[in-house]
């Protein structure tokens, strides 16, 4: 177990709801500390890049579309095994079946809008910060 670093990316819904304060203090209390920290508003262009490894899916053209339907709020993570312990914390994909607990099982029943957004893995996180964070 390595220290790590993971991004997470409270989407559009999730800061349209002001849930923001309530996920980040989650990760806080968890143990993890907060490296970076940004406001941000995807264009498409950045959307696209954002999420490319889906671009050949059905599902592409809604999602980029929400992602920079309003502002997220986006935060490096540091601290062990941050990748995948984050993504325990997120829960599954479709918040109507993610378990109560998880952040996504706790505050939404969506499926395109799933409040957070965290990288899956070292080389997305190197990826998906630099489209945010330059
Ligand atoms: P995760 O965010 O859990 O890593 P994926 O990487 O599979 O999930 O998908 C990226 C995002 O695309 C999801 O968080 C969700 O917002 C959206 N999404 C995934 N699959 C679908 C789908 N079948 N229909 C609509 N939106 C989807
Ligand atoms: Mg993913």
């Amino acid at each position: 177990m390595a220290v790590e670093q993971t991004l997470i990316v409270v989407k559009p819904d999730g800061f349209r709801r002001s849930l923001t304060g309530k996920v980040l203090a989650r990760f806080e209390e968890k143990g993890f500390v907060i490296k970076n920290l940004k406001y941000y508003n995807f264009t498409k262009e950045k959307a696209q890049e954002f999420y490319s490894v889906h671009k050949d899916k059905p599902f592409f053209g809604d999602l980029v579309s929400f992602i920079s339907s309003g502002p997220v709020v986006a935060c490096i993570l540091e601290g062990n095994n941050a990748v995948a312990t984050t993504r325990i914390m997120i829960g599954a994909t479709k918040s109507f079946e993610a378990a109560p607990g998880t952040i996504r099982g706790d505050f939404g029943l969506g499926f395109t809008d799933n409040i957070i957004h965290a990288s899956d893995s070292p080389e997305s996180f190197i990826k998906e910060s630099r489209v945010i964070f330059g």
